[in-house]
Protein backbone atom coordinates (compact mmCIF):
# COMPACT_ATOMS: atom_id res chain seq x y z
CA UNK A 1 0.00 0.00 0.00
CA UNK A 2 2.71 2.10 0.61
CA UNK A 3 4.17 1.58 -2.82
CA UNK A 4 0.84 2.21 -4.33
CA UNK A 5 0.41 5.52 -3.08
CA UNK A 6 4.27 7.28 -4.12
CA UNK A 7 3.00 8.45 -7.37
CA UNK A 8 -0.21 10.32 -6.28
CA UNK A 9 2.54 11.78 -3.31
CA UNK A 10 5.09 12.65 -6.16
CA UNK A 11 2.78 14.08 -8.54
CA UNK A 12 1.26 16.10 -5.57
CA UNK A 13 4.66 17.75 -4.49
CA UNK A 14 5.91 18.11 -8.37
CA UNK A 15 2.46 20.49 -8.42
CA UNK A 16 2.97 22.35 -5.40
CA UNK A 17 6.65 22.91 -5.80
CA UNK A 18 5.58 24.56 -9.33
CA UNK A 19 2.84 26.14 -7.96
CA UNK A 20 5.34 27.91 -5.50
CA UNK A 21 8.04 28.27 -8.19
CA UNK A 22 5.05 30.28 -10.40
CA UNK A 23 4.40 32.45 -7.44
CA UNK A 24 7.94 33.70 -6.70
CA UNK A 25 8.46 33.91 -10.29
CA UNK A 26 5.62 36.22 -11.15
CA UNK A 27 5.98 39.80 -10.92
CA UNK A 28 4.35 43.31 -12.21
CA UNK A 29 6.30 45.51 -13.69
CA UNK A 30 5.69 49.51 -13.23
CA UNK A 31 4.49 52.17 -15.99
CA UNK A 32 6.82 55.05 -15.17
CA UNK A 33 5.81 58.30 -16.50
CA UNK A 34 7.22 62.00 -16.27
CA UNK A 35 6.64 65.21 -17.22
CA UNK A 36 9.04 68.59 -16.98
CA UNK A 37 9.55 72.22 -17.74
CA UNK A 38 12.66 71.58 -20.02
CA UNK A 39 15.45 74.39 -20.75
CA UNK A 40 12.90 75.86 -23.53
CA UNK A 41 10.76 76.22 -21.06
CA UNK A 42 8.47 73.70 -23.00
CA UNK A 43 6.67 70.35 -20.95
CA UNK A 44 8.61 67.39 -22.05
CA UNK A 45 7.36 63.72 -20.89
CA UNK A 46 8.63 60.68 -20.69
CA UNK A 47 7.29 57.12 -20.51
CA UNK A 48 8.34 53.62 -20.66
CA UNK A 49 7.35 50.89 -18.55
CA UNK A 50 10.61 50.07 -16.99
CA UNK A 51 9.64 49.99 -13.31
CA UNK A 52 9.22 46.69 -11.09
CA UNK A 53 7.03 46.67 -8.41
CA UNK A 54 8.78 45.26 -5.34
CA UNK A 55 7.90 41.86 -4.20
CA UNK A 56 5.86 43.53 -1.06
CA UNK A 57 4.61 46.57 -3.08
CA UNK A 58 0.77 47.82 -3.20
CA UNK A 59 -0.01 47.41 -6.79
CA UNK A 60 -1.47 50.89 -6.96
CA UNK A 61 -1.26 54.06 -8.80
CA UNK A 62 1.01 56.88 -7.47
CA UNK A 63 1.77 60.56 -8.45
CA UNK A 64 4.01 62.97 -6.75
CA UNK A 65 7.39 65.44 -7.36
CA UNK A 66 10.18 63.24 -7.32
CA UNK A 67 12.61 63.87 -4.11
CA UNK A 68 16.03 63.29 -3.63
CA UNK A 69 17.19 62.54 -0.16
CA UNK A 70 19.65 65.51 0.97
CA UNK A 71 23.01 64.09 1.25
CA UNK A 72 23.17 60.67 1.05
CA UNK A 73 21.36 59.38 -2.52
CA UNK A 74 20.88 55.92 -1.02
CA UNK A 75 18.53 57.26 1.79
CA UNK A 76 19.78 55.33 4.24
CA UNK A 77 19.87 55.41 8.25
CA UNK A 78 17.14 56.61 10.63
CA UNK A 79 16.37 59.89 9.69
CA UNK A 80 17.40 60.51 6.10
CA UNK A 81 16.90 64.24 5.06
CA UNK A 82 14.18 65.13 2.27
CA UNK A 83 13.04 68.17 1.92
CA UNK A 84 9.31 66.86 2.29
CA UNK A 85 7.42 65.87 4.93
CA UNK A 86 3.06 65.15 5.14
CA UNK A 87 1.96 68.30 4.98
CA UNK A 88 3.54 68.68 1.60
CA UNK A 89 2.10 68.12 -2.22
CA UNK A 90 2.49 64.23 -3.17
CA UNK A 91 6.08 63.50 -3.29
CA UNK A 92 7.81 60.74 -4.60
CA UNK A 93 11.43 59.46 -2.97
CA UNK A 94 14.02 58.48 -5.49
CA UNK A 95 16.67 56.80 -3.33
CA UNK A 96 19.56 54.77 -5.35
CA UNK A 97 19.93 50.92 -4.37
CA UNK A 98 22.90 50.15 -1.70
CA UNK A 99 24.31 50.41 1.85
CA UNK A 100 20.69 49.25 3.21
CA UNK A 101 17.72 47.18 3.43
CA UNK A 102 15.51 48.00 0.52
CA UNK A 103 13.18 47.97 3.66
CA UNK A 104 14.95 50.43 5.36
CA UNK A 105 14.99 52.92 2.53
CA UNK A 106 11.41 52.45 1.85
CA UNK A 107 10.44 52.40 5.40
CA UNK A 108 12.10 56.17 5.95
CA UNK A 109 10.47 57.53 3.22
CA UNK A 110 7.59 56.22 4.25
CA UNK A 111 7.50 57.83 7.08
CA UNK A 112 7.96 60.84 5.83
CA UNK A 113 4.65 60.81 4.05
CA UNK A 114 6.16 59.92 0.34
CA UNK A 115 3.81 58.99 -1.51
CA UNK A 116 5.41 55.84 -3.66
CA UNK A 117 9.34 55.26 -3.31
CA UNK A 118 11.35 54.66 -6.37
CA UNK A 119 14.85 52.80 -6.08
CA UNK A 120 17.19 53.16 -9.24
CA UNK A 121 19.81 50.40 -9.62
CA UNK A 122 23.66 50.90 -8.75
CA UNK A 123 25.61 52.12 -11.30
CA UNK A 124 27.30 50.23 -14.45
CA UNK A 125 23.89 48.59 -14.26
CA UNK A 126 22.44 49.74 -17.18
CA UNK A 127 18.18 49.15 -17.66
CA UNK A 128 18.56 46.09 -15.45
CA UNK A 129 16.01 45.75 -12.63
CA UNK A 130 15.60 43.21 -9.81
CA UNK A 131 12.40 41.70 -8.18
CA UNK A 132 13.15 43.79 -5.01
CA UNK A 133 11.99 41.87 -1.32
CA UNK A 134 11.35 44.20 1.75
CA UNK A 135 8.36 41.92 3.54
CA UNK A 136 9.37 44.96 6.42
CA UNK A 137 7.89 48.02 4.29
CA UNK A 138 4.52 47.09 2.86
CA UNK A 139 1.31 49.29 2.45
CA UNK A 140 3.65 51.64 0.16
CA UNK A 141 4.04 52.10 -3.60
CA UNK A 142 7.74 50.50 -3.83
CA UNK A 143 8.98 50.48 -7.28
CA UNK A 144 12.67 49.83 -8.84
CA UNK A 145 14.26 51.39 -12.26
CA UNK A 146 17.30 51.07 -13.79
CA UNK A 147 20.41 52.66 -13.18
CA UNK A 148 20.04 55.12 -16.44
CA UNK A 149 16.42 56.18 -16.06
CA UNK A 150 17.34 57.01 -12.17
CA UNK A 151 20.34 59.19 -12.99
CA UNK A 152 18.77 60.76 -15.80
CA UNK A 153 15.89 62.40 -13.43
CA UNK A 154 18.29 62.53 -10.73
CA UNK A 155 20.16 65.17 -13.30
CA UNK A 156 16.98 67.06 -13.77
CA UNK A 157 16.35 66.85 -10.00
CA UNK A 158 19.15 68.03 -9.81
CA UNK A 159 19.48 70.98 -11.85
CA UNK A 160 16.44 72.32 -9.65
CA UNK A 161 13.40 71.06 -12.30
CA UNK A 162 10.56 69.72 -10.74
CA UNK A 163 9.87 66.16 -12.57
CA UNK A 164 6.49 65.19 -11.84
CA UNK A 165 6.10 61.38 -12.32
CA UNK A 166 3.03 58.86 -12.32
CA UNK A 167 3.19 55.23 -11.48
CA UNK A 168 0.83 52.81 -12.89
CA UNK A 169 0.44 49.22 -13.07
CA UNK A 170 1.85 47.61 -16.21
CA UNK A 171 1.80 44.06 -16.70
CA UNK A 172 1.83 40.82 -14.75
CA UNK A 173 4.78 38.34 -15.76
CA UNK A 174 5.06 34.82 -15.02
CA UNK A 175 6.48 31.78 -15.46
CA UNK A 176 3.05 30.55 -17.61
CA UNK A 177 3.39 33.90 -19.83
CA UNK A 178 6.11 32.49 -21.44
CA UNK A 179 5.67 29.98 -24.51
CA UNK A 180 8.97 27.58 -23.74
CA UNK A 181 7.52 27.87 -20.18
CA UNK A 182 4.26 26.56 -21.24
CA UNK A 183 5.94 24.26 -23.58
CA UNK A 184 8.11 22.87 -20.84
CA UNK A 185 5.01 22.67 -18.32
CA UNK A 186 3.26 20.66 -20.80
CA UNK A 187 6.14 18.37 -22.06
CA UNK A 188 6.60 18.03 -17.68
CA UNK A 189 2.98 17.15 -17.70
CA UNK A 190 3.14 15.00 -19.87
CA UNK A 191 5.76 13.11 -18.64
CA UNK A 192 5.24 12.95 -15.08
CA UNK A 193 1.47 12.03 -15.96
CA UNK A 194 2.76 8.83 -18.24
CA UNK A 195 5.11 8.28 -15.95
CA UNK A 196 2.39 8.06 -13.24
CA UNK A 197 0.71 5.70 -15.56
CA UNK A 198 3.09 3.36 -16.42
CA UNK A 199 4.10 2.82 -12.95
CA UNK A 200 0.60 1.99 -11.56
CA UNK A 201 0.38 -0.65 -14.88
CA UNK A 202 3.79 -1.95 -14.11
CA UNK A 203 2.89 -2.62 -9.95
CA UNK A 204 -0.99 -3.90 -11.41
CA UNK A 205 0.84 -6.21 -13.78
CA UNK A 206 3.59 -7.57 -11.44
CA UNK A 207 1.26 -7.94 -8.78
CA UNK A 208 -1.31 -10.12 -10.72
CA UNK A 209 1.78 -12.32 -12.05
CA UNK A 210 2.74 -12.76 -8.84
CA UNK A 211 -0.77 -13.45 -7.38
CA UNK A 212 -1.31 -16.27 -10.49
CA UNK A 213 2.34 -17.36 -9.85
CA UNK A 214 1.59 -18.09 -5.83
CA UNK A 215 -1.92 -19.79 -6.58
CA UNK A 216 -0.13 -22.21 -8.93
CA UNK A 217 2.78 -22.84 -6.66
CA UNK A 218 -0.22 -23.66 -4.20
CA UNK A 219 -1.61 -25.51 -6.27
CA UNK A 220 1.19 -27.48 -7.46
CA UNK A 221 2.74 -28.03 -3.60
CA UNK A 222 -1.30 -29.69 -2.85
CA UNK A 223 -1.36 -31.85 -5.45
CA UNK A 224 2.23 -32.91 -4.78
CA UNK A 225 1.27 -32.84 -0.90
CA UNK A 226 -1.65 -35.43 -2.52
CA UNK A 227 0.49 -37.60 -3.61
CA UNK A 228 2.95 -37.78 -0.80
CA UNK A 229 -0.23 -38.87 1.33
CA UNK A 230 -1.65 -41.03 -0.54
CA UNK A 231 2.30 -43.05 -0.30
CA UNK A 232 2.16 -42.59 3.54
CA UNK A 233 1.44 -46.01 5.87
CA UNK A 234 -1.38 -46.25 7.24
CA UNK A 235 -1.83 -48.57 10.76
CA UNK A 236 -5.48 -49.05 12.34
CA UNK A 237 -4.08 -49.15 15.71
CA UNK A 238 -4.80 -52.27 17.95
CA UNK A 239 -4.92 -53.71 21.31
CA UNK A 240 -1.27 -53.71 22.89
CA UNK A 241 0.20 -51.33 20.54
CA UNK A 242 2.74 -49.19 21.77
CA UNK A 243 0.53 -46.09 21.46
CA UNK A 244 -2.39 -47.21 22.85
CA UNK A 245 -0.83 -48.42 26.16
CA UNK A 246 0.72 -45.59 27.09
CA UNK A 247 -0.94 -42.52 28.51
CA UNK A 248 1.90 -40.25 27.36
CA UNK A 249 1.04 -40.76 23.68
CA UNK A 250 -1.07 -38.55 22.06
CA UNK A 251 -1.96 -36.94 18.59
CA UNK A 252 0.18 -33.97 18.47
CA UNK A 253 -2.67 -32.10 16.47
CA UNK A 254 -5.75 -32.46 18.44
CA UNK A 255 -3.35 -33.44 21.42
CA UNK A 256 -5.63 -36.66 22.83
CA UNK A 257 -4.28 -39.60 23.64
CA UNK A 258 -4.85 -42.40 21.14
CA UNK A 259 -7.30 -45.61 21.49
CA UNK A 260 -7.68 -48.83 20.09
CA UNK A 261 -9.33 -48.58 16.69
CA UNK A 262 -7.91 -44.83 15.89
CA UNK A 263 -6.94 -44.80 12.38
CA UNK A 264 -3.28 -43.23 12.23
CA UNK A 265 -1.00 -41.89 9.68
CA UNK A 266 3.05 -42.52 9.82
CA UNK A 267 4.78 -39.85 8.63
CA UNK A 268 8.67 -40.93 7.23
CA UNK A 269 9.85 -39.34 10.32
CA UNK A 270 7.88 -42.09 11.80
CA UNK A 271 5.87 -39.45 14.23
CA UNK A 272 2.37 -40.58 14.03
CA UNK A 273 -1.13 -38.57 14.24
CA UNK A 274 -4.65 -39.22 13.92
CA UNK A 275 -4.93 -39.93 9.88
CA UNK A 276 -8.37 -37.24 10.19
CA UNK A 277 -5.89 -34.86 11.82
CA UNK A 278 -2.59 -34.97 9.85
CA UNK A 279 -4.42 -34.99 6.29
CA UNK A 280 -5.22 -31.44 6.52
CA UNK A 281 -2.21 -30.08 8.18
CA UNK A 282 0.01 -31.95 5.41
CA UNK A 283 -2.50 -30.30 2.85
CA UNK A 284 -1.43 -26.93 3.84
CA UNK A 285 2.24 -27.39 5.09
CA UNK A 286 3.62 -30.54 4.09
CA UNK A 287 5.80 -30.92 7.05
CA UNK A 288 5.56 -32.70 10.30
CA UNK A 289 3.85 -30.56 12.77
CA UNK A 290 6.66 -32.10 15.83
CA UNK A 291 9.78 -32.14 14.05
CA UNK A 292 9.76 -29.93 10.59
CA UNK A 293 10.29 -33.16 8.23
CA UNK A 294 8.98 -32.28 4.82
CA UNK A 295 7.26 -35.51 3.79
CA UNK A 296 7.36 -33.88 -0.28
CA UNK A 297 11.31 -34.19 0.26
CA UNK A 298 11.30 -37.26 2.12
CA UNK A 299 9.28 -38.97 -0.38
CA UNK A 300 10.59 -37.91 -3.12
CA UNK A 301 7.33 -36.39 -4.60
CA UNK A 302 9.02 -33.13 -5.87
CA UNK A 303 11.36 -34.99 -7.81
CA UNK A 304 8.90 -37.16 -9.75
CA UNK A 305 6.26 -33.84 -10.47
CA UNK A 306 9.36 -32.75 -12.18
CA UNK A 307 10.07 -35.98 -14.07
CA UNK A 308 6.43 -36.36 -14.65
CA UNK A 309 5.90 -32.72 -15.75
CA UNK A 310 6.35 -33.12 -19.39
CA UNK A 311 3.76 -35.68 -19.84
CA UNK A 312 1.57 -33.98 -17.92
CA UNK A 313 1.61 -30.73 -20.06
CA UNK A 314 -0.25 -31.59 -22.44
CA UNK A 315 -4.54 -30.39 -21.89
CA UNK A 316 -6.55 -33.05 -20.31
CA UNK A 317 -8.07 -35.47 -22.64
CA UNK A 318 -10.95 -37.71 -21.12
CA UNK A 319 -11.67 -41.00 -23.08
CA UNK A 320 -14.63 -42.86 -21.62
CA UNK A 321 -13.35 -46.60 -20.93
CA UNK A 322 -15.94 -49.50 -20.35
CA UNK A 323 -15.04 -51.34 -17.15
CA UNK A 324 -17.66 -53.39 -15.68
CA UNK A 325 -20.83 -52.37 -16.36
CA UNK A 326 -20.12 -48.53 -15.29
CA UNK A 327 -18.26 -46.21 -17.54
CA UNK A 328 -15.78 -43.68 -16.17
CA UNK A 329 -14.20 -40.95 -16.82
CA UNK A 330 -10.32 -41.54 -17.05
CA UNK A 331 -8.14 -38.95 -17.56
CA UNK A 332 -5.25 -39.15 -20.16
CA UNK A 333 -2.68 -37.60 -18.54
CA UNK A 334 -3.06 -38.47 -14.70
CA UNK A 335 -0.16 -40.02 -14.28
CA UNK A 336 -1.47 -41.20 -10.98
CA UNK A 337 -3.97 -43.55 -12.38
CA UNK A 338 -0.61 -45.72 -13.51
CA UNK A 339 0.93 -45.43 -10.08
CA UNK A 340 0.63 -48.81 -8.25
CA UNK A 341 0.97 -47.45 -4.86
CA UNK A 342 -1.98 -45.10 -5.75
CA UNK A 343 -3.86 -48.19 -5.94
CA UNK A 344 -3.05 -49.97 -3.24
CA UNK A 345 -3.38 -46.89 -0.90
CA UNK A 346 -6.89 -46.37 -2.90
CA UNK A 347 -9.21 -47.27 0.57
CA UNK A 348 -6.90 -46.41 2.78
CA UNK A 349 -6.60 -42.48 1.79
CA UNK A 350 -9.27 -39.84 1.80
CA UNK A 351 -7.25 -37.16 0.26
CA UNK A 352 -6.75 -40.10 -2.82
CA UNK A 353 -10.48 -40.88 -2.88
CA UNK A 354 -11.39 -37.20 -3.01
CA UNK A 355 -8.92 -37.15 -5.81
CA UNK A 356 -10.96 -40.33 -7.19
CA UNK A 357 -14.33 -38.77 -7.44
CA UNK A 358 -13.15 -35.84 -8.82
CA UNK A 359 -11.76 -37.72 -11.70
CA UNK A 360 -14.74 -39.43 -12.16
CA UNK A 361 -16.82 -35.96 -12.34
ZN1 LIG B 1 -5.49 -36.15 16.33
ZN1 LIG C 1 8.21 -35.78 12.60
Amino acid sequence: MGKKTQPPLLLLLFLSGLVHCSATFVFWTANVEISFVNSYNETEEKYCECGLYGRNSLRTRAFGIVTLPVGDPKGCGPDPVYNRNETSPPWIALVKRGNCTFGEKINAAKRLGAAAVVVYNVDGSGNSTTHMAHSDADEIVAIMIGNTQGMEIVRLVKNGIDVQMIISEGMAHGPWMDTYWLYFLSIAFFIVTAASIAYFVFISANRLYNMSMSKRNEKRLKSEAKKAIKRLQVRTLKRGDEETSSDSSMCAVCIESYKVGDVVTVLTCDHIFHKTCIEPWLLERRTCPMCKCDILKALGVEDDRKESFSAESPPDVTVITVTGDALYEVPLTDPGSLDPERQQHRYDNRAFEEDSEAARG
